[in-house]
């Protein structure tokens, strides 16, 4: 059975669907309910572009429970081609190799399985372009 929650995320999180304000233009991603910038409550639909550059990032050594198999693993800022900023693990890229301005691409990526249930949660993950 597919959880309520994940399905109900289903379509931002894997078309990379944000909304854009109707007032000032300001894009938001997740999508929300009221403009952070203007406190406008309309919004239009925009796909976001898949590629961007890393503008900061963080390592993570000491993991939680559910991702301990996965470190050292980074966690990142990326500012996309139209300039909104979204957070991700960096994939695909020892954690050494990362760096500040790189480019990056964004693809959807197994996150973690629930162990009790076998669920597989999917959501955005960063790799370096030049793989
Ligand atoms: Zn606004």
């Amino acid at each position: 059975m597919f959880p309520a929650r994940a399905h109900r995320e289903y379509p931002h999180r894997y078309r990379l669907e944000a909304g854009q304000c109707k007032k000032c233009g300001k894009v938001v991603f997740p999508r929300r309910l009221i403009c952070p910038v203007c406190g406008h409550r309309e919004f239009g639909k925009v796909i976001l572009p898949d590629t961007g550059k890393l503008v900061s990032y963080s390592v993570i050594r000491v993991a939680p429970s559910q991702f301990t198999d996965e470190a050292p693993y980074a966690i990142g800022i990326a500012e996309l081609t139209n300039g909104v900023k979204l957070m991700a693990q960096v994939a695909d890229c020892d954690v050494d190799n990362i760096k500040v301005g790189m480019d990056i691409r964004i693809e959807f990526r197994r996150i973690q399985t629930d162990g009790h249930h076998g669920v597989l949660s999917y959501g955005y993950k960063f790799v370096p372009k030049w793989y």
